[in-house]
């Protein structure tokens, strides 16, 4: 049976582009007899507001889309992601890092797929004491993946099954050590999305082409893990009238300011 999800962040009012994602997900689950799921990705909670959580339900239910109860909502599991921090650290493949954001700009030359300062691996070389009297005076630290030993640890070549495309290979080591447990939360995007994929029984991810680069990430801790690899399948990106794309950031009009019906909705974005 195929399961889907639409997993917005409750940053902002959904615009075209979230109502494309929601309506892609469940329309692939429908075709095949399947079910939808939606989750809410509010681990950052610095970002995330309650309310939005409550405008998503809301705007999901105005344009006509089901999707089954209860909601995970991330937030409320910061002990599923914690448990998975501490069995890689067990396993030798986590560590401490207590770099500021300033320190990795002035370490790093090039970038990870997702846009961030690659980690040149300063913390993998700390001394045992040095690290440990660190954590025990309370410095501020995320834990990184160490990729070389995560790898290591993954023998054989990763690809994923992406719909129309076939088998892909996959290059996690272009991440580097890879935060997975921020300083301010103890989870990041691809801790939880992974973790979460795997406890729902999620068997096609559906979303954006801007994140099918973190899928070859995504592959790495699955296989670390032993969760069951989803198929993929990443879709179009929504753009504005000048080719932009859709963002909150960007301010993007929220879906019910548009003066569009539900219908008007799903046609112009063919559905
Ligand atoms: N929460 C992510 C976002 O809003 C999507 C996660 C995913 O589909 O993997 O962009």
């Amino acid at each position: 049976m195929i399961t889907t999800r639409f997993a917005p962040s409750p940053t902002g009012p959904l615009h075209l582009g979230h109502a494309y994602a929601a309506l892609f997900a469940e329309h692939r689950a429908r075709e095949a007899g399947g079910r939808f799921l939606l989750r809410i990705e509010d681990i950052d909670e610095t970002r995330c507001r309650p309310a939005f959580t409550r405008a998503i339900l809301a705007d999901l239910a105005w344009l006509g889309l089901a999707f089954e109860t209860p909601v995970r909502v991330q937030s409320a599991h910061f002990g599923d992601y914690r448990g998975v921090l501490d069995q890689l650290a067990a396993r030798g493949l986590l560590y401490p890092c207590f770099c500021t954001r300033a320190d990795i700009a002035r370490a790093s030359s090039t970038r990870t797929p997702d846009g961030a300062p690659f980690y040149p691996g300063t913390c993998r070389a700390l001394p045992a004491e040095t690290r440990q009297a660190r954590l025990t005076a309370g410095v501020p630290h995320a834990f990184r993946l160490d990729m070389a030993a995560a790898l290591a640890a993954c023998p054989g070549p990763l690809s994923y099954q992406e719909t129309g495309l076939g088998r892909l290979p996959c290059h996690p080591a272009r991440f580097g050590d890879v935060v997975l447990g921020r300083k301010d939360s103890p989870a990041s995007y691809h801790l939880a999305v992974t973790h979460d994929d795997a406890w729902q029984g999620i068997t096609l991810v559906t979303r954006g082409e801007d994140l099918r680069p973190a899928t070859d990430l995504h592959r790495l801790l699955q296989a670390l893990m032993g969760w069951p690899a989803p198929d993929y399948a990443h879709h179009r990106l929504i753009t504005d009238a000048r080719g932009a794309r859709l963002a909150k950031s960007a301010g993007s009009a929220g879906l019910r300011t548009l003066g569009l019906t539900p219908a008007e909705i799903r046609a112009q974005l063919g559905f």
